[in-house]
């Protein structure tokens, strides 16, 4: 079952660092992820500015949603911030200090894989505190126009993607995956980022994507039915799996691990975070489930509302959440 529901915080065992390039400056960036302290959550420190000022990765400090997610307090901004999210989120690192030196996280290849990595090299270290974890117990959806999202409640964290381009690479692709380490690290996180080349040539007119090449971005040629690339792709369907890759990186931004299904059709990091506000704005169709430690038995206490309903769990975490669910809709 998903380290993430383990009842455990987890940080990094040993500090780990990795260089790159910054997809739309195109300037060079140095981003060092190190242990943190318990309940700290993943923080971001813009060590080329204010080197102690931390920018929680958190939606309240969501600034822009264009072409990427963009979190920021002041001046001290972090673009691109999703790749990395999704790695942290999906290898179960809930405590992480991040230095970076410049406003965007390093491209790499165009997908999480190289985190990853980085997270393998840098081990995960047990935490004596215990998580709260979010808990869909009624569906929530938002759409805007043809593009929707959907939350309902599910018995772990899974996600199923949608996406629909009126081209012959991508046209119609679906992928549904249960999030866990083993299948991130497996199916998804070496899924890339992409773009037409009509589009970069556009964003380099504006000045953006400069650091963007065929090195870090799938290129999709202009008439639609082939790619520049000349490896090819990595798996047949990666586009569908890139965005699915983007949306567990933002969903890191509710700052604790979800117990839901999200189900995106043709969304993007605007609608992942009015999902993420939708959420907050209903708290009649979510509970938090939190942990207790009384000698060798961890307790489970669900908190809904005012109520409290403590369950015995023991030391080591079952293979499942067992409880009931409402399938009843919200009003969202
Ligand atoms: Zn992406």
């Amino acid at each position: 079952m998903s380290s993430y529901i383990e009842p455990h915080q987890y940080t990094l065992r040993r500090p780990v660092s990795c260089c790159g390039i910054g997809l739309h400056t195109g300037k060079p960036v140095t981003m060092s992820l190190k242990p943190a302290s318990v309940n700290s959550g993943i923080r971001f420190f813009r060590s080329d500015l204010h080197a102690d000022k931390a920018v929680p990765a958190h939606m309240d400090k969501v600034v822009d949603t264009t072409l990427a997610t963009t979190i920021g307090d002041g001046e001290a901004r972090i673009s691109t911030t999703e790749h990395l999210l999704a790695a942290l989120r999906a290898s179960g690192i809930d405590n992480v200090h991040i230095d970076i030196d410049a406003h965007e996280v390093p491209i790499m290849d165009g997908s999480a894989g190289p985190f990853v990595h980085l997270l393998q090299r840098g081990g995960r270290k047990r935490q004596r505190a215990l998580r709260r974890i979010l808990r869909i117990t009624r569906p929530i959806s938002v759409t805007d126009g043809e593009k929707s999202i959907r939350i309902e409640p599910y018995n772990g964290f899974k996600v199923t993607g949608r996406i629909c381009f009126g081209d012959n690479v991508i046209s119609e692709q679906t992928y549904s995956v249960d999030v866990t380490p083993e299948r991130f690290s497996r199916e998804i996180a070496r899924a890339r980022t992409f773009g037409f080349v009509e589009q970069v040539e556009q964003l380099w007119r504006n000045g953006l994507a400069l650091g963007g090449n065929l090195n870090n971005v799938i290129a999709i040629h202009w008439d639609g039915r082939s790619i520049l690339n000349e490896e090819g792709l990595r798996f047949d369907d990666e586009f569908v799996r890139h965005k699915v890759l983007d949306l567990i990186g933002d969903m890191a931004l509710l700052g604790t691990p979800v117990l839901g299904h999200v189900i995106a059709d043709r969304s993007g990091h605007s609608l992942h975070l009015d999902l993420m506000q939708s959420i907050v704005d209903n708290p009649q169709c979510w509970e938090y489930v939190k942990f207790h430690k009384r000698g060798k038995i961890i307790q489970r206490r669900t908190v809904e509302g005012s109520r409290t309903r403590p369950q015995q769990l023991p030391l080591f975490f079952p293979q499942n959440l067992q409880g009931g669910v409402r399938p009843s809709a919200c009003p969202a």
